[in-house]
């Protein structure tokens, strides 16, 4: 059952969903070469206890990992997809790119969001991947509608991922999003035919994100448990928003 919120659940939701952002924004403005992804992280669960929330992915485990996620950000670099650890070890250098992910529980409800920040120069075809992976989420996020259907949304991204010649991960989707911080529905980036097609209504909030590889498709998970990589090395991006249905169209929790 996808859950539907009351007008003041997406008040408390447009809270969490702001925190992110704020802190997304920090953390885009001091990647810089030299900078270890553990700082962006120390930064990150400081603002998230000085708003009085707490950090979400902080502890998280789930059927898919048993192991406790030790951090209040993913940060993952070049060819890790999601879920990547921050490491005091790991400087960010010019031609990186690094995927920032952090989610919060503010008053009992979920934020989360994600970013793609390229470290200095970038090279066009890296520039292309962050642009076109950025412009299927705003894609997916149109079809966000009263009436429409979930595979609107995950069509969105497929067909424009696949048309700009790059590739959809597949192991990992995006999600309903509220008291709990993954809820129903799954909201994979490509239409799945064996997974329900569920219309939206007013007061669904998904967490839409894709998930894009420059080179092939498949993904493995490291022996940390957690990062998940491309299998060929190839760079992938990651964007995320928190978007709820409104009788008056998608209302984008993670963006002022
Ligand atoms: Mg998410
Ligand atoms: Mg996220």
């Amino acid at each position: 059952m996808i859950v539907r919120r009351s007008p003041a659940e997406l008040e408390k939701l447009r809270r969490s969903g702001l925190l992110v952002y704020q802190i997304l924004e920090r953390l885009k403005f001091m990647v810089a070469e030299g900078v270890t992804t553990q700082e962006l992280d120390a930064e990150a669960e400081k603002m998230i206890s000085d708003a009085g929330a707490r950090p979400a992915f902080k502890g998280y485990s789930s059927h898919v990992s048993t192991a406790k996620f030790p951090y209040a950000l993913c940060a993952s670099v070049n060819e890790e997809v999601v879920h990547g650890m921050p490491s005091g070890k790991r400087r960010l250098k010019p031609g990186d790119i690094v995927s920032l992910d952090t989610g919060v529980q503010l008053e009992g409800y979920f934020g989360d969001s994600a970013i793609t920040v390229p470290v200095g120069e970038v090279n066009d075809s890296v520039k292309r991947l962050l642009h076109v992976t950025e412009e299927s989420l705003e894609l997916a996020i149109d079809r966000v509608r009263n009436g429409n259907r979930l595979f609107d949304i995950c069509g969105a991204v497929e067909k424009h991922v696949t048309s700009n010649g790059f590739s959809i991960v597949r192991e990992f989707v995006g999600h309903g999003i509220g008291t709990s911080l993954h809820e129903e529905p799954q909201i994979p980036n490509y239409v799945d035919r064996r997974g329900e097609n569920p219309r939206l209504k007013p007061g669904m909030v998904l967490a839409i994100e894709p998930m894009v590889n420059a080179g092939k498709p498949e993904t493995k998970v490291l022996a940390d448990r957690w990062t998940a990589v491309t299998k060929d090395k190839s760079y992938s991006a990651h964007f995320e928003h928190m978007v709820a249905v409104t009788e008056n169209g998608p209302w984008v929790l993670t963006r002022p």
